[in-house]
């Protein structure tokens, strides 16, 4: 089997990938190892409107819910409540993900693509013109040619490896996840819900995002560098306090880097995107638009590779200079946020939160939040004024 690429898990940034290949016109093979695209869900589902809308029409069957905005908690309770636009690029709609990304595979098989799914990538050998990716299919191994493969494979990928790629994630650079979806609970299904502190979330927070019909993901994300106890205890802890009456029908575990920015997602032959180039913003943890994002840019840079007859790591830079103009400098940006946001006591994040909740908020900007805050408690948040300023 010979294709022009070969694109390695079939989440949105891989199914994004191969669409892009196939309308540009290359013939191109998505691989999935799950025997069901999007299942099982690995995520609170939330995303942008604006985000959503640049790669998909809005089909209600893989909308969930729709809120208007976002609930933030600080650790001592105080609430303050943000506008969708200011609440970030996780807010908006609520996805069914396991009808999206079944859905996104779709338009890419519709745009012409092959698509395999119950089919494991467990290596890959550069050849003298391309590369030979081997592939197992139900017990059986075989081997599929290529000129460029595109590693979509998520946070554990294996084609960064492969590729020699270096994405390693330290203790503080990944949120260890759990999530529960729920029902017989109570909660304004208008929003999301944010509550953050040291107790609650180490170095992360919990998320409540509405799914319709009374049921919500509820789950949190921890950094295993700061907590003391598994995600699943501080989830436990929590819901007990705050849904005691609850049911939990699924569980979900996963995790989610929060690197930031890494200098290339290339090497000869090999473009990651998504969670396996650690696209996921390091604050949120959301991952689903620049996933998308960089499926697109990989399509298009392996579209013109290819026209040219090159697929050197050369070459494909092209596609580092697209996701990172595009969103690069904002994953570099938070890093650096998270990195200061995780050493702040609970104190001080309720004191900063006791700030912005007498601030109008739909009225202004986020620099003028911060400028609010920096007028109030300059000490505290001095060393944050140049990632805003
Ligand atoms: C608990 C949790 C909550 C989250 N909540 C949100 C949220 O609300 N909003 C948001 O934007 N993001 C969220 N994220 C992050 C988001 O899920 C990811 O950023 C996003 O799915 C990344 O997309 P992707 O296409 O890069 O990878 P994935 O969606 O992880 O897809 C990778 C695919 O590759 C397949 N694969 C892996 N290895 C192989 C192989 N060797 N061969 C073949 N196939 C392979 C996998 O089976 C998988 O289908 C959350 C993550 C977690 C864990």
């Amino acid at each position: 089997m010979k294709y022009d690429v070969v694109v390695i898990g079939a989440g949105p940034g891989g199914s994004l990938a191969a669409r892009t290949c196939a309308e540009k016109g290359l013939s191109v093979l998505l691989v999935e190892k799950r025997q069901e695209i999007g299942v099982p869900v690995r995520c609170a589902e939330g995303i942008g409107k604006k985000d959503l809308q640049m790669f998909v029409e809005i089909d209600r069957k893989f909308i969930a819910a729709e809120v208007v905005g976002a609930k933030i908690y600080a650790p001592d309770g105080t609430e303050i409540t943000l506008t969708e636009e200011m609440a970030g690029n996780e807010v908006g709609y609520v996805l069914e993900r396991k009808i999206f990304d079944r859905h996104l595979a779709r338009l890419a098989a519709k745009a012409g693509a092959d698509v395999m799914v119950k089919t494991t990538a467990v290596g890959m050998e550069r050849t003298r013109d391309g590369v030979k990716v081997k592939l197992r299919r139900m017990g059986e191994e075989f081997e599929v040619e290529c000129k460029i493969v595109i590693g979509a494979d998520g946070v554990e990928s294996r084609v960064a490896k492969w590729a020699g790629i270096d994405t390693t994630l330290k203790l503080d650079e990944i949120e260890s996840c759990v999530q529960y979806l729920m029902t017989g609970i109570d909660f304004d299904p208008e929003y999301c819900h944010f509550w953050f502190g040291n107790k609650i979330a180490p170095g992360g927070y919990v998320w409540l995002f509405p799914k319709g019909n009374g049921s919500a993901n509820v789950g949190i994300g921890v950094m295993p560098a700061l907590a003391e106890k598994s995600p699943k205890d501080y989830l436990n802890e929590f819901v007990d306090n705050h849904f005691p009456d609850g049911k939990i029908v699924e569980v979900v575990a996963g995790a989610v880097p929060v690197k930031g920015e890494i200098e290339t997602a290339v090497a000869d032959n090999v473009m990651l995107v998504g969670d396996a180039a650690r696209h996921a913003d390091p604050i949120t943890g959301g991952g689903i638009a620049n996933a998308m994002k960089a499926g697109y840019y990989a399509g298009i840079v392996a579209a013109e590779s290819i026209q040219k007859g090159d697929y050197s790591a050369k070459t494909l830079r092209k596609y580092d200079e697209l996701w990172k103009n595009d969103f690069g400098k904002d994953l570099a940006r938070k890093r650096k946020l998270q990195q200061k946001l995780i050493k702040m006591d609970d104190e001080t994040l309720n004191k900063i939160m006791h700030s912005l909740a007498k601030c109008k908020l739909e009225e202004i900007s986020v620099k003028a939040i911060i400028k609010e805050v920096l007028k109030k408690h300059p000490k505290l948040l001095w060393d944050l004024k140049d990632l805003f300023l």
